[in-house]
């Protein structure tokens, strides 16, 4: 079933085509094709999601990605509240100069980048030691109507439709659903964040039984997902897996040097 304001079918078939043809990295204008990013700004700008921790990496918690500075640290966005999902495959941190990417299609338009990203979280999948089970079915977080009405689009139904088209992985629109519209999350905090998501999305039974990879653009400190995830599992759900292209470091970023955790508007 397609989703709200889905791009039209022309537009895939063109990033097909797209693929094939040589084009400028969108990152150093070097030489890459189908604007996908060149092989050495895909390394900088991936390995540290890629890579194993403990090889010179900071930690990542086990559940929701977010770097830490030694495996035994409690994670901050866990802590308090176990997320309803399982863990989380990030294709890079949410810092400059990728972050740029993503602010290119959620407020650029920028189409194609919804490709390149969804690409860059397949190969993260790929990369994964544990592969995503058979059978995953990918569900985007909804967008707010406000939000819908402004783009025109939602920017993670056009990145799991580009993960579910490398992955082979079909994706669903008609699972989950907002039950309310709700105000501005850029400027909550973790706990802020937490009451503001609380109970806004509702699934249907459909998602029964189900193996769910949950797909969102940008995870700040995961509250959005987790009420996606709690949704989808009361209504039955087997297992949900996160599945965002970018997660914001917080306080421990992967890089070496601290930075403010970094928003993005919804
Ligand atoms: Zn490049
Ligand atoms: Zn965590």
């Amino acid at each position: 079933m397609p989703g709200p304001f889905p791009m039209p079918r022309w537009r895939h078939l063109a990033a097909r085509l797209r693929a094939l043809v040589p084009s400028d990295c969108p990152l150093c204008a070097g030489r890459s094709r189908g604007g996908m990013l060149c092989a050495a700004c895909e390394d900088a700008v991936c390995w540290t999601a890629r890579t194993s921790p403990g090889l010179g990496l900071p930690w990542r918690c086990a559940r929701c990605a977010l770097p830490l500075p030694e495996h035994d640290t409690a994670c901050p966005d866990c802590a308090g509240q176990v997320p309803a999902f399982t863990r989380t495959i990030i294709a890079f941190d949410y810092a400059p100069p990728a972050d740029a990417l993503v602010l290119q299609l959620k407020n650029g338009r920028r189409y194609g980048r919804a490709d390149l990203l969804g690409n860059l979280l397949a190969e993260a999948v790929r990369h994964q030691a544990r592969p995503l089970e058979p059978g995953t079915v990918l569900v985007p977080i909804p967008s707010s109507y406000a939000s819908l009405r402004r783009r025109g689009f939602n920017p993670a139904a056009e990145i799991a439709r580009a993960l579910g088209r490398d992955l082979a992985l079909p994706v669903r629109h008609d699972l989950l659903r907002r039950s309310r519209e709700q105000a501005k999350q850029s400027g909550l905090g973790r706990l802020g964040r937490r009451e503001a998501v609380r109970g806004l999305y509702a699934c249907a039974p459909r998602a029964g039984g189900l193996r769910i990879g949950l797909v969102d653009d940008v995870m700040t400190t995961g509250s959005t997902l987790h009420a996606a995830a709690a949704a989808l599992r009361m209504a039955g759900a087997a297992s949900v897996v996160a599945l965002a292209v970018a997660r914001t470091p917080g306080q421990f970023p992967a890089g070496s040097r601290a930075r403010p955790r970094a928003e993005c508007r919804d």
